[in-house]
């Protein structure tokens, strides 16, 4: 029975380690410095919102196309992964199409997406349900994940299907073989270490930084989710609006800063963000203005985005078989079971020769 150790507990590793541990021939150690349960700089899932809202462009859409099946189905038939379906609406300011956020959005301010025909109910809005600073938009059903149920939800299913959990903090890539609960080598090492893929021995990958997403998270509700193509704050400052499943409040953001690894939180930018908010949806306070928002708490977590995109493949470090499936930017929940459904082929495929022995 081939010995697998995921190293990372973010929704990257955790959907990893799920799928894998499925499998009744492999037994699966997962090694993480950070778990669920924690709130840390260095440990990105927890601060997601998280919605889906595909950015990705036609050629790359696999692994969020891949994804929505089994969010939906989690959304329908599974209320203890606290993800509920939301009514999603993107507006489209013409002026924001060549700044950050627009970029970024490219593929979700489109009138005709790859994913029209995924999400359910897609569909262009049309003038007279446009607030006057938009010029165009469209409507969707989306999903909205409360990370604080979803995370743990993921841990007990891996806890099920017979996974160990391990704290610790790897210098090297190639330690984690060293591991394996079992007290035996592991046959191959899976790496989900996110943003310090780029500080890890043995990966050391300069092309993923950090992109900074500050957020308020408030118990007001919004009765929508709602996403803007841009803001008039600055280039990378953005306004979206989306409340998690389960009671777990409505996340306001943001921002989105490349290269900026700074952990705390801005007090001129939150009171930008809750203004943008309460502007962009009245009903959030009830006409009442950015004072009647009731704030939980203010947050910051860093997008690991890869310069080159996502990295799933598979590589021969210090005698150790490697896995790769990190990078994942802002769009880590929306493709999460895409790419660990990709991971798990490459680990298939590495440990098919060992099979035949
Ligand atoms: P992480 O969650 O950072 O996990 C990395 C893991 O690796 C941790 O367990 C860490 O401890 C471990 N690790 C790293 N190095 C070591 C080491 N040396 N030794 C041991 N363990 C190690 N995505 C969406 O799909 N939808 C959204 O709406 C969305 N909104 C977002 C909003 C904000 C404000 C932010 C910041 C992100 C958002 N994202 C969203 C992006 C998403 O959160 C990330 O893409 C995703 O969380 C990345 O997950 P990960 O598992 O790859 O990394």
């Amino acid at each position: 029975m081939p010995n697998i150790v995921v190293v990372g507990a973010g929704v990257s590793g955790l959907t990893t380690a799920l799928l894998l541990s499925r499998n009744p021939a492999y037994k699966v150690t997962i090694v993480a410095k950070h778990m669920p349960g924690d709130y840390d700089i260095e440990y990105t899932s927890p601060w997601a919102g998280a919605n889906y809202l595909p950015v990705s462009n036609p050629a790359g859409s696999r692994w969020e196309k891949n994804t929505w099946p089994e969010l939906a189905r989690l959304a329908k038939d599974v209320p203890e992964a606290g993800i509920h379906f939301q009514n999603s609406v993107i507006l489209t300011r013409d002026k924001d199409l060549k700044a950050t956020s627009g970029q970024w959005f490219n593929e979700l301010l489109s009138k005709s997406p790859w994913f029209k025909d995924t999400v359910p109910d897609f569909r262009i809005l049309p003038k007279s349900e446009l607030p006057a600073e938009a010029d165009s938009g469209t409507a969707f059903t989306s999903v909205c994940i409360n990370t604080a149920v979803y995370l743990p939800y993921l841990v007990s299913q891996c806890l099920k299907t017979g996974a160990v959990f391990k704290r610790a903090v790897l210098a090297h890539i190639s330690d984690a073989a060293s591991l394996h609960a079992s007290g035996n080598r592991a046959d191959l090492v899976v790496n989900c270490t996110g943003l310090l893929a780029s500080k890890l021995g043995g990966v050391m990958d300069k092309t993923v930084i950090p992109v900074r997403g500050q957020i308020v998270v408030v118990r007001n509700d919004p009765g929508v989710m709602l996403t803007v193509s841009g803001t008039d704050d600055g280039d990378d400052e953005v306004c979206y609006i989306m409340q998690r499943a389960a009671g777990g409040g409505t996340v306001i953001g943001g921002t989105y800063q490349k290269g900026n690894w700074e952990s705390q939180v801005d007090p001129n930018q939150a009171l930008r963000i809750m203004k943008r908010a309460v502007e962009l949806c009245p009903a959030l306070t009830g006409g009442k203005g950015v004072e009647a928002l009731s704030v939980i708490r203010h947050g910051v977590g860093l997008r690991p985005l890869r310069l080159d995109g996502v990295r799933l493949e598979k590589e021969i470090i210090r005698e150790t078989s490697v896995v790769h499936n990190y990078g994942h930017g802002g769009w880590g929940y929306q493709a999460s079971y895409g790419c660990a459904e990709r991971a798990a082929e490459l680990v298939d495929e590495a440990l098919a020769p060992r099979a035949k022995l």
